[in-house]
């Protein structure tokens, strides 16, 4: 949900909406002036259709009815996609928030004793009998509050701790996101975002390759598609091994994987070499027969980034010279 309006749009929206939040006497804070904007912008049929139904005009205001359409149009849609992270979410913030009204609770009781046994020392005559049996009586109920102020921090400890867990697993599922399955190098995504890295610091030199394995058509015609797994796999672990701060790989779909190199244009050159060779020198076992399978090789374009150029131009290089290594012979670095 985004509210993009212009001024004007707004203002207009602020008229419409206001009239009709006074007739209900609905306080105008954010939650609720969100969402009766939400309404007259016509946003959500359902959050107007259930805005209607329970803040009729006359009718008594209920501040958590607010918040919790608050939260169903407009928190929820922030919240991760997954729906045991979400589920999770909502169940902590549930939990915090009956927890926090016990607790606030037990407090205005407290307080209300408190004010009582006060007005004890107001009357003339004091009993002795009657301030002991107050006092026994705040005894006791000091005690209550104190075991609910505990039982209140052991919610939140708890509350912490599966925040932690969840932390946890979100950050797991977004390396996993960025991985590529097969090969478990990163894919097109993590690349994407490294680059974007790499080029957002133009004074470093950044070079690109693309790489593109040669006739893997035929070899998965030829030795069956399990086997071109193989392949992409073992080239995908061959690339893996030069990953360091200077040098990001990765799957970039298919048989195409792409290399960033944080460096001058002849460190890239000499390292896309040998990259080829490597390929080039995989000998690869067929699993039923033991035969080593034909050469395996890879042609490779490579360019160095000119600053002010966008990551899509420079990526377009980089393939123009895998085209033309694939025109003049493949097995072979070209530099666009
Ligand atoms: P070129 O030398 O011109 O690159 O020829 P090529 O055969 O490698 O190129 P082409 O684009 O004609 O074919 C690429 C093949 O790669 C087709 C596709 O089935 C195969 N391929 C793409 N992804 C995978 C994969 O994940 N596993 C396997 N086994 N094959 C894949
Ligand atoms: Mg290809
Ligand atoms: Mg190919």
């Amino acid at each position: 949900m985004d509210f993009r309006d212009d001024l004007s749009t707004a203002s207009d929206y602020l008229r419409m909406a206001v009239p009709l939040m006074v007739r209900r006497r609905i306080p105008p804070t954010p939650y609720n002036y969100a969402l009766w904007y939400a309404h007259v912008q016509n946003a959500f049929p359902d959050l107007s259709r259930s805005l209607l139904a329970e803040f009729p005009e006359n009718g008594p205001y209920d501040p958590e009815k607010s918040e919790s359409l608050f939260f169903e149009y407009f928190v929820k849609h922030y919240l991760p996609t997954s729906p045991q992270a979400r589920d999770l979410i909502a169940d902590i913030v549930t939990k915090l928030t009956q927890a926090v009204s016990r607790n606030l609770r037990g407090t205005q009781d407290y307080g209300a004793s408190l004010r009582e046994a006060m007005t004890v020392f107001e009357e003339s005559v004091i009993d002795p009998e009657r301030i002991r049996a107050l006092v026994g009586q705040l005894l006791t109920e000091t005690r209550d509050l104190e075991s609910l102020t505990q039982a209140f921090q052991s919610e939140l400890q708890s509350a912490g701790a599966q925040v932690e867990r969840l932390k946890r697993e979100l950050e797991e599922s977004e390396r996993r996101a960025r991985l590529d399955a097969l090969t478990k190098i990163p894919n097109r995504r993590g690349f994407d975002e490294a680059l974007a890295q790499s080029l957002s610091a133009p004074e470093e030199p950044t070079c690109l390759m693309m790489l593109d394995l040669d006739y893997f058509k035929r070899l998965n015609d030829t030795y069956g598609h399990p086997m071109g797994d193989r392949v992409l796999e073992i080239v995908g672990s061959v690339l893996a091994k030069l990953q360091s701060d200077r040098v990001f790989v990765a799957r970039y779909g298919g048989e195409e994987f792409a290399v960033i190199v944080n460096d001058e244009l002849e460190v890239a050159q000499t390292l896309a070499e040998q990259i080829r060779r490597q390929v080039a020198a995989l000998q690869i076992k067929r699993k039923s027969t033991q035969d080593t399978i034909g050469a395996i090789t890879i042609s490779i374009g490579l360019t160095r980034f000119c600053p002010g150029e966008t990551a899509e131009a420079l990526i377009e290089r980089a393939d123009t010279g895998l085209y033309r290594a694939k025109e003049s012979g493949r097995n072979r670095v070209v530099i666009a």
